[in-house]
Parts: structure tokens; sequence; C-alpha cells
């Protein structure tokens, strides 16, 4: 089986309003998702106060409750003791002890694993990056059309990269389905949504929502054709409320879509759910697959 997880940063679940980009009009593919094949899950994790993106990318890359384990919500960019509980155990090391073949599709605009290494601010997804170094993918990749820029277009790094070309987000969408295709495990994380509801610009969050939804819609029709299931989750709400500068405690989206839809919809209720659910997929397929070499 073959796994494209789109991480898609600070977009919770709220009825239709006014200040809420997340409508119809605005993203009608992730809505379809989100109407026929999501559930909604839990973000706040039994910890009081509102979630944030640490803990919570922490947990649902895990599957370890990272904001009880730390106590409190934390935000940013993850301190020493949520950094050792990713490193001990994440979603791409189970992965790679499985035997799986994984890419972190974002491109980090660096040459290498050791230059990424030696930052001292890391993202959850870097510090996991890091811990299986083969799913970095870096400027070489992006040129190569092997990574996507977090951005989608590469709108962003016109300033540095003038060679690197401007691309449609439906040509994203064709970028990624050919790294799917090539791996076991694929994550693409997009946090514009988030940086978007932090502004309090609303034509500025249907913009980035009505940009990554061309990439959606383009990418669901080939990851259906393909028989590639679509993973899709958020680490805690934020760009549904556009009358509120923080996150929210709105429950978020699980999208599971393709084979095993369903199993895994059943599987998640919290954001603690998501790794292991992903794993008892992936070990499914290999006990199946060892039950038919047994058979003489
Ligand atoms: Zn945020």
């Amino acid at each position: 089986m073959k796994v494209l997880f789109l991480f898609i940063d600070g977009v919770g679940l709220r009825p239709k309003a006014i200040d809420n980009p997340v409508n119809n009009e605005v993203c009608p593919a992730l809505c379809r998702l989100i109407e026929k094949h999501s559930r909604p899950i839990d973000a706040r994790l039994g910890v009081e106060g509102l979630p944030q993106s640490a803990t919570g990318q922490a947990t649902m890359f895990t599957g370890v409750n990272c904001a009880a384990a730390m106590g409190k919500h934390c935000e940013g960019f993850p301190g020493p003791a949520l950094r050792s509980i990713i490193e001990e155990n994440n979603l791409f090391l189970q992965l790679k002890k499985r035997g799986r073949s994984i890419a972190f599709a974002d491109a980090y605009l660096i040459d290498g694993a050791a230059e990424l290494a030696a930052k001292r601010f890391k993202s959850v997804t870097t510090v996991m990056a890091l811990s299986v170094p083969e799913t970095i993918s870096t400027v070489a990749d992006l040129m190569a059309e092997r990574a996507v820029m977090q951005d989608l277009t590469r709108v962003t790094i016109q300033d540095r990269y003038p060679d690197i070309a401007v691309i449609p987000p439906q040509r994203a969408a064709e970028h990624l389905f050919a790294i799917s295709r090539r791996h076991d495990f694929t994550l693409y994380e997009f946090f514009q949504t988030d940086v978007s509801g932090h502004s309090l610009d609303y034509p500025r969050a249907c913009a980035v929502l009505r940009m990554y939804d061309r990439f959606l819609s383009t990418l669901v029709r080939f990851v259906e054709a393909a028989g590639i299931t679509l993973v899709m989750t958020s680490d805690h709400g934020n760009v549904e409320n556009m009358s509120e500068r923080s996150h929210t405690l709105n429950p978020v989206p699980f999208i599971a879509f393709g084979p095993g839809e369903k199993r895994l919809r059943d599987a998640v209720s919290s954001l603690k759910d998501v790794t292991p659910a992903i794993l008892a997929e992936f070990d499914r397929e290999g006990a199946s697959s060892r039950a038919k070499e047994s058979v003489p």
C-alpha cells in the first residue's frame, strides 16, 4: 500500500459563518473531503489551554500525548524534552524499521542534512526527518521536481532562487503525486493556512485556501486513479475563525480517502491515534502478504 499524508496546519472544524473561509465557495475540494471522507478529531488532548503546534504535531507524529507529557501545550519549535520524545519514536522511524521507503516532500533550502542538523530552531517535522535523513529533500531535489516547496508555487523563494520557476499549484500536485508513487509513505506539510489565520486578513486566508484547493483537487484525482491512500489532518484549529488571531479549541478534520479509509477513520479519534492507525494499516498489509507467502 502507499500512503500520502497531507499535514495542513491550523485548520479546524466550525459551522458555516461569515468569518469562516473554510467553505464551499473558497475551497470546494477540501470541503468535499471533509464532508464525505473525514471525521472530527480532538486536538485538545485533555490539557487546559489552546492547542499549539509543537505538542500537537509531536503527538500526531509519535502517537504519544505530548501535551500531557509536557503538562501543557507548547508553541513553535520543540525544546529539548519534546525533541527527545520525537527522536526516540516517530512515524518515520517506525516505518523505516518496517522496511518502508519514506519521503518528506517539502524541499529544505539546503544542500544536505548536515546543514539542517546545524540549525538552532527545528520544527517537529525537521526533528523527525533528521532521525531518518534519507527522507530529507534539498534544493537539488526541488530543481529536479523530486520535491515540493512549502508554499506550493515557489513564489516566496523568487528573490533567493530566481532560476527556479514559479509553478501553478496543479503542477505542484503532479510533482507530489510522482513522489508518492515512488515511496510507500510520503509526507507533505503546508503551514500557510496557519500563518494566514494569525493574520486576521480574511481575503488573504481565502487566497491561501483557494490556491491549496487547486492543488488538492488535482491531487485527489491522481491518487484515486492510482489507488494511493490520502490521509490529511491538522494540528489545531485557527483559520476557520478569522475573528480571532489565536488558535481555537475546535476539533480538526481527520480525512482518509482511498484503500483502508474506513478502518483508518474508525481508528482515529484524537491526534494521538494518527501514527498508530497508519502503522496498523502497513502492518495489516505486511501480515496479509506473509500469509499469502506461506500458502504452498
Ligand atoms: Zn499558529
